[in-house]
């Protein structure tokens, strides 16, 4: 098996949860024995977002989508917003907010859980009262957290682990756009995200009645 970052793998991760005995979590109640807390922190495609939560719900996962509303690279209220969070819901996944600190304004769209986008030492596991914060000390500890930011896994891809049980439980965070879009490190990944990026604005610019002549 290679860990790659694709969707095969990633599919092939969450398998290895299966065998290993996980059971998906939801942020809010204590860690218990066999929790597999999966987080999605959206920094980059809503599209990526709906692909990832597509093949969770074909394979019963549920996960917890943290969506921005202060993002640059996306509009969660415009129409595409809306029905990005309506389709993640639909699949049956919780949605929480992405936050850029200190603003955890947590309308109707949102379960009450948060994660800090670019968290600093100052303020990443300060509790929010009513909200489960998922950097929280409950939940965040080296020992049972695994991220792949910037494409690499910093303690190694955790499907081993996982297939042999050996986490008492664990959170993940995995960003969507790595795994949906192709590329051998994060630059190429990148890039094809923003080609296929491209594409869509030219439709809206079409949808727009621009003359793209
Ligand atoms: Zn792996
Ligand atoms: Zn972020």
């Amino acid at each position: 098996m290679t860990c790659s970052f694709d969707m095969e793998h990633y599919r092939e991760i969450l398998e290895a949860a299966y065998a290993g005995g996980y059971r998906f979590a939801q942020f809010g109640s204590d860690p218990q024995d066999g929790d597999l807390f999966l987080r999605h922190d959206i920094d980059l495609s809503l599209e990526a977002a709906v692909t990832m939560a597509a093949l969770e719900a074909e394979l019963g996962v549920r996960a917890t989508y943290l969506l921005m509303t202060e993002s640059v690279f996306y509009n969660l209220a415009s129409p595409e917003g809306v029905s990005a969070i309506a389709r993640i819901r639909e699949l049956g996944h919780a949605v929480g907010l992405h936050a850029v600190h200190p603003n955890v304004t947590l309308d109707k769209r949102f379960d009450p859980v948060v994660s800090w986008h670019n968290p600093r030492p100052e303020f990443t596991s300060d509790e929010i009262p009513g909200v489960a914060n998922t950097y929280g000390e409950r939940y965040f500890s080296p020992e049972t957290y695994r991220s792949d930011s910037n494409q690499r896994w910093r303690s190694g891809c955790p499907h081993e682990e996982l297939r042999a049980g050996a986490f008492p439980w664990l959170q993940i965070l995995v960003h969507p756009a790595i795994w949906v879009y192709p590329g051998e490190t994060m630059g190429q990944t990148m890039r094809a995200m923003l080609e296929a990026d491209q594409t869509r604005r030219f439709a809206q610019l079409a949808e727009d009645d621009v003359d793209l002549d």
